[in-house]
């Protein structure tokens, strides 16, 4: 007898995990079906290096900012062992000589370090937090919202797309013209109307290409720039990033054990091999092993492309949405960097190797926009980055967890390699692309090269064989404007719910995913206990039909 569930979640990841944890709290008895042998997708944390099982990194994921209050204190995240530590600035060493900190808190000192380079950028920052607050005032909300069904005549439909334009009945043409600007704008041309120093102006420009496959030259960036500054950890501070004590599996953790605390079970191994369609209704799921569970409301939570073409199958959707699907774009060219160090790097800007506020941010390899672009360029012509752009951490400067005694883990987030790497392993053109990035710093941090005890290089191949990120796309899916909103994962889907009649979907390819945020699992699980409640109401088993999109 196949068991029998009231709510079965594919995929472990954050989202499946959150998705399950609302759901168990409703009352519906829950299934996590996890693939690997542990939870946490890509937000997770792993000791790479057989010979050294006391070095812990946060394998890709590496820092927080985007998962809303309403989450963590629905699921009482900190008493499961939620914890984050704020990070210092964003740092950058420059090659030439000199340095920059950026604050995300301190006006007066980022006035003084602008002012470094560019007395006119100093007196512009100011101007330019308030724009970005301003503008996040009107964003931030966009992430908890379910986007409406654009376009459609139906009127509950028709009345959710206007209930949210009353909703921005207050925006002035000023702040619709900065929130198309923020749309449509390449980064590099945003910061050239505020900013004239290329220092600063290479400082703001790394948000706008974190897992993007797009340098800051291109349209759409300035857009992924914001998407990555308006969460904050709860200090208050917009913008401010922070990392989970015990790596990104701490958030995974904890949010599985609140999950299982409200009665979810939660398996790994226990890879899904397709959903059971009966009559255009998800009935339940077939593992790998040819196991048989059985639910009413299943939530998918993995990469559109496996959730959809391969789990439901084309033959069991519109053709229509299945085109959509096929287009998704999901590129990335990144490559993960963890790095043991034996001691921390000593910038020549910066000197000492023990522990200075600029080793507790971000500590970038992006000198320039110019450098930034030029690294994408080389990936667009089919070469892995001469000289990569780096976004990078160092979490035990604050988390002793991760690490023996003296020792530190350094994460560096690393673009571009060509677009199709994720096509074959590329082992040794990864080891060389490494070497090169960690030469960049060895430029600025002449002690770093030496300093590295054991090197994990993650690139686009494993992101997409061992944790399904397809692509390599770190978000299961760009960023790209066309791939937004009411547009994520396709049109007339957007809410959470799919063509198929009990089968929910919560990956980050969902509206306000891209991130550790939890929101698509969230929204995942509301709308499937929306549909239980009114079903049960009805005494009907469901309340959508598979042609909802007209
Ligand atoms: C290198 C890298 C760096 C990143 N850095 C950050 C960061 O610093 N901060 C941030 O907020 N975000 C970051 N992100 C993005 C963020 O990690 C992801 O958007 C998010 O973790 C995805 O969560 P998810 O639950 O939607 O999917 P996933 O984490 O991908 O979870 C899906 C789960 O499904 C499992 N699975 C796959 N196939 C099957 C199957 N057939 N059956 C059962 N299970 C299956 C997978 O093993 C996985 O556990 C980063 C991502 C990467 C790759």
């Amino acid at each position: 007898m196949a068991a029998t569930y009231d709510a079965i979640v594919v995929g472990g990841g954050h989202n499946g995990l959150v998705a399950a944890a609302y759901l168990a709290r409703s009352g519906a008895r829950t299934i996590v079906l996890e693939g690997r042998h542990k939870t946490g997708g890509a937000a997770t944390t792993e000791a790479p290096w057989p010979d050294a099982p006391d070095f812990k990194v946060t394998r890709l994921s590496y820092v927080m900012s985007l998962m809303p209050p309403t989450i963590i204190n629905d699921l009482e995240l900190a008493r499961h062992g939620y914890q984050i530590y704020p990070m210092g600035p964003y740092y950058q060493a420059f090659p030439e000589g000199g340095s920059i900190k950026l604050y995300a808190d301190d006006a007066k000192r980022n006035f003084e370090e602008v002012a470094k380079w560019s007395r006119k950028d100093a007196e512009v920052m100011p101007k330019w937090d308030a724009w970005l607050e301003g503008l996040a005032e009107v964003l931030g909300p966009l992430l908890t919202t379910v986007p409406p069904n654009l376009g459609s005549r139906k009127p509950r439909e028709l009345t959710d797309t206007l209930r949210l334009a009353w909703r921005h009945r207050g925006l002035d043409v000023r702040t619709i013209a900065d929130v198309t600007r923020l749309m449509t704008m390449s980064i590099a041309d945003l910061l050239d109307d505020w900013f004239e120093s290329p220092q600063v102006k290479g400082a703001l420009a790394v948000n706008g290409v974190i897992g993007t496959w797009a340098g800051p030259y291109e349209p759409g960036t300035a857009y992924v720039m914001a998407h990555h500054s308006i969460g904050d950890v709860g200090d208050g501070h917009l913008g401010n990033w922070g990392f989970q004590e015990g790596g990104m599996g701490g958030v995974s953790a904890a949010i599985e054990a609140a999950a299982r605390g409200f009665g979810a079970e939660i398996r790994t191994h226990a890879k899904v091999g397709r959903l059971l369609i009966t009559d255009g209704r998800a009935s339940g799921v077939v593992l790998d092993s040819g196991e048989e569970l059985h639910a009413k409301v299943i939530v998918s939570t993995l990469h559109p492309k496996i959730a959809f073409l391969e789990h439901v199958g084309a033959e069991n959707l519109p053709p229509d949405f299945v085109t959509d699907i096929e287009r998704w774009k999901t590129r990335s060219g990144v490559v993960k960097i963890n790095l043991a160090l034996g001691e921390l790097p000593d910038f020549t800007a910066d000197p000492g190797t023990g522990l200075g506020e600029h080793h507790t941010g971000s500590v970038e390899m992006a000198p320039t926009m110019e450098y930034i672009g030029r690294a994408f360029q080389d990936a667009r012509e089919g070469r892995p980055a001469a000289r990569p752009f780096s976004d990078g951490v160092i979490p035990t400067a604050f988390d002793k967890s991760l690490v023996p005694e003296g020792y530190h883990i350094m994460s560096l987030f690393t673009q571009w390699v060509p677009k199709d790497w994720n096509e074959a392993p590329h082992t040794e053109e990864l080891e060389a692309y490494a070497d090169r990035m960690i030469d960049c710093y060895n430029e600025v941090a002449p002690n770093f090269k030496s300093s590295i005890l054991h090197r994990d290089i993650v690139g686009p191949h494993e992101m997409e064989q061992e944790y399904g990120l397809i692509g390599g796309n770190i978000f299961h899916g760009e960023l790209s404007l066309e791939q937004l909103f009411h547009m994520r994962p396709a049109p007339g889907y957007a809410d959470y719910r799919t063509p198929v009649r009990g089968l929910y979907y919560g990956s980050s390819a969902t509206h306000a995913g891209g991130g550790v945020c939890g929101i698509p699992g969230w929204q995942a699980a509301r709308a499937a206990i929306t549909d239980r409640k009114a079903a049960r109401r009805s005494g009907r088993s469901t309340v959508r039909k598979i042609t909802r999109r007209s």
